[in-house]
């Protein structure tokens, strides 16, 4: 029989856990002809949730968990679920039913087609602001726009992967991830399935703007150096009017005889000239940045327990 480990980070859910575990044990027991692991990796949680899912784990053999050592992160979570997921395909869900349980015999039932990443895509987004949807659209145009590697319009994490997948993606250790830019640049048969995105089901949502900007500027520079090249682009104008400025000069200094006038038009140009200089000099600081960060090869999270045996870090 088949293994199918799904993946579910979370991070203070307490709320949301019951009515999720209800959920899924309703679809596990429908689902007879495979074999089910439910790997939550407890990023750091400041509340019950630990107890929670150690509580539902003697209940129900097919609860795993790996608790992490302190709060790392969803990214993390996610790299640490496929390290410690022993299924024939894993599905990634969120803790707080937004991705709807239901879904996933379709999405098993595509894999059993031949495809190797099965995505759910977004109908709709409810219970989400204005703003939220709005930035979220910008900023698929922009990693679109950027890359010539497909983005997923409109998709979360939420989706099936088969294990050579998984095994793809064990492989891409960098420290910041971008999970969305990753799935899409190591390839494979792909495969979109429409869903209703529901408003999440307890709980708050952790995300903020800074981290969602963060994401946004992780997702952006570890998936192409195209910013770089705006540095570039820049300097050409710049180079440009410096010289167009400088002929103009000279000229008039020659035929006028009068000195170089007005000294807040150099005020000007000295402020405009050095607004562009500090702007690429934090493009470079990003990318240096992520050298350092890189270069570190610190492991890329730590474990405290998994399935409740102490981890030794050996
Ligand atoms: N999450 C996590 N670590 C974090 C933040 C979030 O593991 O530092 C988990 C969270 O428990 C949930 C999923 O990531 O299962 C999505 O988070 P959330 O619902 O808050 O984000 P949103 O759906 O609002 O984008
Ligand atoms: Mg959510």
């Amino acid at each position: 029989m088949k293994k199918i480990s799904i993946i579910i980070p979370a991070y203070n859910e307490e709320e949301a856990l019951p009515f999720l575990y209800e959920r899924l044990e309703k679809l596990m027991n429908e689902i007879r002809n495979y074999e089910f692991e439910v790997l939550f990796v407890n990023d750091g949680s400041k509340d019950k949730t630990i107890q929670l899912i150690k509580e539902l784990r003697k209940k129900d053999e097919r609860i795993c968990y790996v608790d992490f050592s302190r709060n790392f992160g969803k990214e993390i979570a996610m790299l640490a679920g496929l390290d410690y997921a022993k299924g024939d395909s894993v599905i990634f869900m969120d803790a707080d039913l937004q991705d709807p349980p239901e879904l996933i015999p379709e999405l098993i039932k595509y894999w059993e087609e031949g495809y190797d990443d099965v995505y759910a895509r977004r109908k709709t987004r409810e219970g989400e602001t204005w703003l939220k949807k709005f930035t979220s659209k910008m900023y698929y145009k922009v990693l679109q726009s950027l890359t010539r590697v497909p983005i997923q319009k409109d998709t979360g994490d939420f989706r099936l992967l088969d294990r050579r997948c998984v095994n793809a993606l064990k492989k891409l250790r960098e420290s910041q991830r971008c999970s969305k830019s990753m799935f899409s640049w190591i390839g494979y048969n792909k495969k979109e399935v429409l869903y209703d995105r529901d408003p999440r089901i307890a709980g708050k949502t952790k995300w903020n703007y800074r981290k969602l900007i963060d994401l946004a500027i992780d997702g952006i520079t570890s998936f192409t150096t195209s910013p770089l090249r705006v540095s570039t682009y820049l300097s050409i104008p710049t180079f440009i009017l410096l010289g167009v400025y400088f002929i103009y000069v000279i000229i008039k200094c020659i035929t006028q005889s009068v000195a170089i006038q007005a000294f807040q038009a150099i005020i000007l140009l000295i402020l405009f000239f050095s607004g562009i200089q500090i702007m690429l000099f934090g493009i470079v600081g990003e990318y240096l940045g992520r050298i350092f960060n890189e270069t570190k090869n610190r492991p890329l999270y730590f474990v405290n327990e998994y399935n409740g045996e102490k981890e030794t870090n050996e």
